[in-house]
């Protein structure tokens, strides 16, 4: 299958409030180019280094997403263009984030990446540390940048249930949220799913799926 075709597949089988992030991460921009004459205007990558080449080689049209763990010392290099940094953990990340995006005159969109899985591997805060920079004083007088939402990975395993249980909790985390609304955060999206179980975080919730090799191929 060509990646066009499987672009418009997933894109088809997608509900209509549910973003499609194109993960290319690795592939050559031939490939993410047939992705653009296809329609596709969202690009997510995971290395700030392989995301401005692309940037720079690529029609400006497109908006580039930061999906993977962000190096406080790298966000400079991306802070004139980058449309959504999907993995902030830290308040320092959001404070450097906040700090390149004022130089850059710029509001930079940001996912608050929460830490769902069972496995020690993956990045993120968990519930404690989210109520806690949402609170924090610090926060508060960030004025370039606005949190967006959260992002969670499920666990790496066939067991749907699991998979399931920690795509729920996201969703609630999710919720419980909705009241704290201030000027620098409107929660909105849930970036959750990827091509082995996108279809599942959908059915839990999610408002933006980050999806790969379901159409550019393996790795
Ligand atoms: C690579 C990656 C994806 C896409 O994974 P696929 O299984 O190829 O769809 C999604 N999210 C993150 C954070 C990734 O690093």
């Amino acid at each position: 299958m060509s990646i066009a075709s499987n672009l418009n597949t997933i894109k088809a089988s997608l509900p209509e409030h549910v973003t499609l992030v194109a993960v290319s991460k690795t592939k050559p921009v031939t490939d993410l180019m047939e992705a653009y004459e296809a329609g596709q205007r969202i690009f997510g990558e995971n290395k700030i280094q392989e995301m401005t080449d692309k940037w720079e080689e690529m029609p400006k049209d497109i908006q580039w997403h930061m999906i993977g763990h962000v190096q406080t010392n790298k966000v400079k290099f991306m802070a004139s263009y980058v449309s959504l940094i999907h993995g902030v953990d830290s308040l320092k990340l959001l404070q450097e984030i906040n700090k390149q995006a004022s130089k850059n005159n710029r509001i930079i969109d940001c996912l608050l990446q929460i830490h769902i899985a069972e496995e020690e591997t993956k990045f993120g805060l968990d519930e404690k540390e989210l109520t806690s920079l949402l609170a924090s004083d610090e926060f508060h007088n960030m004025k370039n940048i606005q949190v967006r939402g959260l992002m969670g990975m499920a666990t790496f395993t066939e067991n749907q249930n699991q998979i399931k249980k920690e795509f729920t909790h996201l969703k609630s985390i999710f919720n419980s949220l909705q009241a704290t609304e201030t000027v620098n955060c409107k929660l909105n999206t849930i970036s959750m799913g990827m091509s082995g179980d996108y279809q599942l975080a959908i059915e839990c919730g999610s408002t933006m799926v980050r999806i790969g090799s379901s159409i550019f191929g393996g790795r």
